[in-house]
């Protein structure tokens, strides 16, 4: 049976969780809440359960998945630990910082797009956690959205996209971050930041005391997925960066505006927001809410790049066009 069940986010009924983790252990599918975004779940450990991710998904096949853990021991088995990965997971975990490790036997080739490298993270959410301490597998996750679209910030955008595939929804409502986990690599002596997420990178860098390299050349270094453009409503995206212009091609009669500081141009639609972590919370619903209104062009504030900024900043130049290289980086530096 296919469905949707709600939940308390706080504390999801055992009966629930029990009957998300069976599909999940028979090796179904189950979309489920974490505080980035919702994630599409499968058994990680069963290869033929994580090709239907990639199927549902219409996923690139070089495009590695993330394994979602609810204990930092679980880490053991299915990557090569040294002490700093070991004190970076006792910081930061649970929370929205995955690790890119070298991958031990146990992590399926599916998993890792052939890489020898596995991507790990501990979700903080209580409905996430439980589910996959009741699986009692790491639990393969990605966004549960199609590939390329606004990652879904909740259960009805989860159902928009990926309805007919999933066998259970588990809705506990908006997530608390609304943008996907920062990711970073650990395999060599350099710390690479290969995707800016909702962890800021100053909170790292203060960690480690030191800044975070960006992944050079060698493009197996990249996050694989930070190759594709992304996160986008089909609806073209322009970014305002406070200019007294706008783009020639936008008609405001027929346009969004959205942003914290409200522009001098009369747009037909705005959508505000009173703070930046609420405009990275509310970017993808929002996408995907105007692109339903129907509205011809999208104009998106350039934020800031401190906190959470750089990721929306990522987020918003991926949705806007299609995206080769990590330009963030010249953001930033
Ligand atoms: P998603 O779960 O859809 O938000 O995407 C997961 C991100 O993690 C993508 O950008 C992947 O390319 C990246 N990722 C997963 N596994 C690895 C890995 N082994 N090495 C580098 N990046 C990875
Ligand atoms: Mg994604």
């Amino acid at each position: 049976m296919r469905g949707t069940i709600e939940t308390d986010p706080w504390n999801p009924k055992p009966e629930v969780i029990a009957r998300a983790a069976a599909i999940l252990r028979s090796g179904g599918l189950v979309a489920f809440p974490t505080e980035t975004v919702y994630g599409l779940g499968a058994d990680g450990l069963n290869p033929q359960a994580v090709e239907k991710i990639f199927q549902a998904k219409g996923r690139p096949q070089d495009n590695p998945l993330i394994l979602h853990l609810s204990v930092p021991q679980e880490a053991e088995e299915l990557a090569e630990l040294d002490s700093r990965a070991r004190a970076v997971m006792g910081a930061f975990w649970p929370g929205p910082l995955t690790l890119v490790l070298p991958a031990r036997p146990a992590v399926p080739e599916a998993v890792r797009a052939g890489l020898p490298t596995v991507a790990l993270r501990i979700p903080d959410h209580p409905v996430a956690l439980a589910l996959i301490r009741k699986t009692g597998r790491p639990i393969a996750g990605p966004s549960a959205n199609r590939s390329g679209r606004p990652s879904p910030t909740d259960a009805a955008a989860v159902a928009a996209d990926l309805g007919e595939s999933v066998e259970l929804i588990l809705d506990a409502g908006n997530v608390n971050i609304g943008l996907e986990s920062t990711v970073i690599d650990l395999t060599g002596e350099k710390i690479l930041l290969l995707r800016p997420g909702g962890m800021p990178i100053e909170r790292l860098e203060e960690f480690f005391g030191t800044p975070l390299g960006a992944p050079g050349g060698g493009e197996k270094k990249r996050s694989p997925g930070t190759r594709y453009r992304h996160y986008a409503p089909d609806v073209p995206v322009y970014i305002w960066d406070h200019k007294e212009e706008l783009p020639g091609a936008i008609d405001l009669a027929q346009s969004a505006f959205i942003g914290m500081t409200p522009p001098p141009f009369g747009f037909a639609r705005m959508v505000l927001f009173d703070s930046q972590e609420n405009y990275a919370r509310g970017v993808f619903a929002a996408f995907r809410r105007l692109e339903a209104e129907g509205v011809r062009h999208i104009v998106a504030e350039w934020p800031a790049p401190s906190g959470i900024g750089l990721a929306l900043r990522d987020r918003i130049l991926r949705a806007k066009e299609a995206v080769t290289t990590t330009r963030w980086e010249s953001q930033r530096l």
